[in-house]
């Protein structure tokens, strides 16, 4: 059964470690996810932005394969399913559809707006018992098209929004979505310890997290953040172990060309990253 993020994120924060969001795609993703998840014993949060919604067909989609896929492979380690950067309205189609967790993006609202419509959802996921993130600053890069420019969060609009009762906080500390540029001038610890210190308990997420140097990632681990959204770097594996599978011809022999033999290798990929910074997050073996 698909669980709230809450007490994952709650022990995750208590005991320095993050829980790694992985964006999930369609059917091989989200297996590959799990087996990962499983195999590491690590909790796990699946997300799934609108776009990816949309391209699923639509969210109760989503939630029918991902309640089908818990009920056939029977995971022993807590599983939440999460809408990332989600409008009003998607949130509101997402608690509809059965998702455990969502995330509200109101970073490109004034801050009452954001906190309005805040206060809103919380109220709602309270009643669901569902968790909810909220973010302020908007993370750089781009997000199914929306654009932002490596902004930094005000740690007391931080404040602001964590009082309202969110489970858990995005701010932006200079991390960006998709691939970092050369010129990158790295994570603003200064700005994520001042927005630690006025939130206190309150589980914070680091976006953005393909490309982000290790130790910079332990660093901003020990200053509070324990959620980690991976989305760009298992496309990447996925893309790179598909190529290598069709350059090398492997398509053309016998029943290569069967899809559950040319997703193979990527679906390994992904699984593969998965583990990998579950290790690097922490949080293998703490389910
Ligand atoms: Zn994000």
């Amino acid at each position: 059964m698909l669980v709230s993020a809450k007490e994952m994120l709650q022990k995750a924060k208590a005991g320095h470690y993050a829980v790694g969001q992985f964006n999930i795609n369609n059917l091989e993703w989200t297996k590959a996810a799990l087996l990962a998840a499983e195999e590491c014993k690590s909790p796990i949060i699946l997300g799934v932005s609108e776009g990816a919604g949309k391209y699923m067909t639509g969210y109760k989609t989503v939630v029918g394969m991902v309640n089908g896929m818990l009920e056939e492979m029977k995971p022993t380690v807590p599983v939440a399913l999460h809408l990332d950067h989600g409008s009003y309205e998607g949130c509101m189609k997402c608690i509809e559809a059965g998702f455990s967790s969502i995330m509200f993006d109101g970073s490109h609202y004034p801050i009452e707006e954001n906190i309005a419509k805040t206060k809103e959802l919380v109220s709602i996921c309270a009643e669901k018992g569902m968790s909810l993130e909220a973010e302020v600053g908007s993370i750089g890069g781009e997000e199914d098209g929306v654009i932002g420019a490596g902004e930094v969060a005000d740690p007391k609009e931080c404040k602001a929004i964590a009082d309202l009762g969110v489970t858990m906080l995005a701010a932006g500390i200079g991390n960006i979505h998709g691939k970092y540029p050369e010129n990158w001038a790295g994570l603003s610890f200064e700005t994520l310890d001042a927005i630690q210190a006025l939130t206190g308990d309150m589980p914070l997420v680091l976006h953005g997290g393909t490309g982000i140097p290790e130790d910079m990632i332990k660093k901003a681990i020990n200053l509070g953040v324990a959620k980690i959204n991976v989305n760009t770097e298992c496309q990447l594996s996925f893309a790179a172990a598909t190529r290598e599978y069709v350059e090398a011809g492997k398509d053309l022999q016998g029943k290569g060309f069967d899809p559950r033999k040319l997703l193979m290798p990527g679906q390994e990929a992904i699984k593969a990253t998965v583990i990998e910074k579950m290790k690097l997050f922490g949080s293998a073996g703490k389910a």
